[in-house]
C-alpha cells in the first residue's frame, strides 16, 4: 500500500502549512518551501518538525541511486 492522493491532500508541512509532495521512492514527503523532507516509516508519515531531514541530507542518503526507468 502506498499513500493515496487524498491523504496527501490532507497533509501539510507542520512548519509552514504548505503543500507536500511525495518523493519518487514514496519514502518521504518533501516541503520545497522549507527545503526539508519528512520521512515515511511503516507507511506512516512522520510529520514532526524535529524529524524533518534537510533535502541536501535526504539526497545524500542514496548516493548510489539510479534513475528509475518508466
Ligand atoms: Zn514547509
Amino acid at each position: 500500500m502506498t499513500l493515496n492522493k487524498d491523504l496527501l491532500d490532507i497533509l501539510a508541512c507542520p512548519k509552514c502549512k504548505g503543500d507536500l509532495r511525495l518523493t519518487p521512492e514514496e519514502d518521504g514527503l518533501i516541503c520545497e518551501k522549507c527545503g526539508v523532507a519528512y520521512p515515511i516509516r511503516d507507511e506512516i508519515p512522520i510529520m514532526l518538525v524535529e524529524e524533518a531531514i534537510p533535502l541536501t541530507a535526504w539526497e545524500e542518503r542514496r548516493p548510489a541511486r539510479e534513475p528509475r526507468e518508466s
